[in-house]
């Protein structure tokens, strides 16, 4: 499997699993480049995954999982993401993350139900930068 992220610069990071023996250490293709973005302190637009089966050569598009959704919302609902969708000629389409998942459960825990994540910069590095600005180092504290 493969994935790759659009980012709000226009730069796109790709990223793969691994195929591990043990497949507790795998994990979702596209986690590397959420990381990198993350790392980048860029904002994810889109993100797509495709998979090959062996012997096969027909390309699929694979929806993100609850994980990657979670992952994903770092950045909000506008995020879009890659869903498969045969009827189009190919056999995929772009949804949002609200449209994937209309009933996040982090809107629980937010004023007006809203999204968190979805303004300039994703909420845990807005919380990291008031802690640093605060005085606050990184680490044990
Ligand atoms: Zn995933």
């Amino acid at each position: 499997m493969a994935a790759a992220v659009y980012l709000d610069n226009g730069e796109i990071l790709t990223s793969v699993s691994l195929d591990n023996l043990n497949a507790a250490a795998g994990l979702c293709a596209e986690t590397g480049a959420l990381c990198q973005a993350y790392t980048l302190d860029r904002r994810v637009t889109a993100s797509a995954c495709v998979s090959v089966e062996p012997g096969e050569t027909t390309i699929g598009v694979l929806a993100p999982c609850g994980i990657c959704q979670e992952r994903l919302a770092l950045w909000g609902p506008g995020v879009q993401v890659a869903v498969p969708d045969n009827s189009t000629d190919r056999g995929w389409t772009a949804r949002t993350l609200r449209e994937v998942n209309p009933f996040y459960w982090g809107t629980s825990f937010t004023d007006g139900n809203a999204w968190p994540g979805g303004g300039p910069a994703p909420l845990v590095m807005r919380t990291f930068d008031q802690r640093r600005r605060s005085g606050i180092r990184s680490g044990r504290e």
